[in-house]
């Protein structure tokens, strides 16, 4: 855990956050913002700042992170609508959270 790290501070339970899907790797919750309809953050629990700082022994996390999306967007029932799924990277990219994240953005209007 990184201190001073928001989502680490999530992702192991230190706020009130509410999860919709919790297991010993990663976490998923509700953007506080959202940019659409649905509007989820998949989160690991170990910190990884940023896709940059991935190295070969994160491949299993990552993979579990998009296998993940991918349930919760049918969970959600975005599947079939579609949706998008995003990495920011570093400040240039969007990133405001140094902590690795993949948000799962859809269920606009057809
Ligand atoms: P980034 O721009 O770093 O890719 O995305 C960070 C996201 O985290 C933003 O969409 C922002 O709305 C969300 N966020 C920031 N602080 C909190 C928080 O305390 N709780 C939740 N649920 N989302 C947050
Ligand atoms: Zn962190």
């Amino acid at each position: 855990m990184e201190n001073d790290c928001l989502f680490c501070k999530i992702a192991n339970g230190q706020m009130d956050t509410r999860f919709l899907f919790e297991n010993e790797n990663l976490v998923v919750f509700r953007d506080i913002n959202p940019h659409a309809p649905v509007h989820l953050l998949i989160v690991p629990k170990r910190h990884i700042r940023s896709v940059n700082d991935l190295t070969e022994v994160d491949s299993a996390i990552v993979a579990e992170m998009i296998m993940t999306a991918k349930q919760m967007a049918k969970a959600e029932m975005v599947d079939q609508s579609g949706y998008k799924l995003l990495f920011n990277v570093e400040k240039g990219g969007g990133q405001v959270i140094f902590h690795l994240h993949l948000h799962l953005i859809g269920g606009w209007k057809k």
